[in-house]
């Protein structure tokens, strides 16, 4: 099986993330596409930028993707309760599933940081690394093209960080998002003040 993984925080999972998916599943032939949440995330330390509880941005996430087929979640990081750097994520489902190619699924402000990876170069011979545009950032060289494919695809200018800082402002918020996922925001008044950045 051709399986994608999409790895994040999903603080909330909005629209974009939905797109990147269903896009990714039919330009690249995928039989699967697995949502891997992170419990806590490696590059966003600072007090400030603390996320959301695992269980309300696991609950967001299944209420996304119910219903359309192929898309799943993996619960591998959530269990380990700590940062657990995507090579380790990958060894896992390598391992596990000896026989399925995996194709890591990115946004394009990734590739900014792709020095900082733990276990870069590993992490290429694990998987397929598949970066999508994303508005505001940069697309590959025609160098990098080679380690990496790029997804062409509509880019949505949707950012969880956005989706935080309207709520924040009290503005609306329910185009960027899933509308079940923009209800369980509002019931259980999620973001309104001093979270997230
Ligand atoms: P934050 O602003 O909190 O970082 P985010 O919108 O970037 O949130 P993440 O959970 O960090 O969401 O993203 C998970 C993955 O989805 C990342 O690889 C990211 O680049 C990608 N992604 C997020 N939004 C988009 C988008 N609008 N288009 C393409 N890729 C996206
Ligand atoms: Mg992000």
């Amino acid at each position: 099986m051709r399986i994608g993984v999409l790895g994040g925080t999903f603080d909330p999972v909005h629209r974009g993330h939905i797109h990147l998916a269903r896009e990714a599943k039919e330009k690249l032939r995928l039989d699967k596409i697995l949502f891997v949440p992170a419990y806590l995330a490696p590059n966003k330390k600072a007090k400030k930028n603390e996320i959301s509880p695992a269980h309300f941005r696991l609950k967001m996430l299944k209420l996304a993707i119910a219903g359309i087929p192929k898309l799943k979640i993996s619960y591998f990081e959530l269990k380990k309760k700590r940062v657990v750097y995507t090579v380790e994520t990958l060894k896992a489902l390598c391992k596990r599933y000896p026989r399925d190619q995996f194709y890591l699924l990115t946004g394009a402000d990734n590739i900014l940081g792709l020095h900082h990876w733990k276990s870069f170069d590993t992490i290429l011979r694990l998987c397929h690394f598949v970066v999508a545009k994303r508005p505001e950032f940069r697309s590959l060289a025609a160098e990098e093209r080679k380690k990496f494919i790029w997804l062409a695809m509509r880019p949505l200018k949707i950012s969880s960080t956005d989706i935080r800082k309207k709520i924040r402002e009290g503005k609306s918020v329910s185009r960027l998002l899933p509308d079940r996922v923009a209800g369980f925001i509002k019931q259980n008044r999620l973001y309104q003040q001093g979270k997230g950045a």
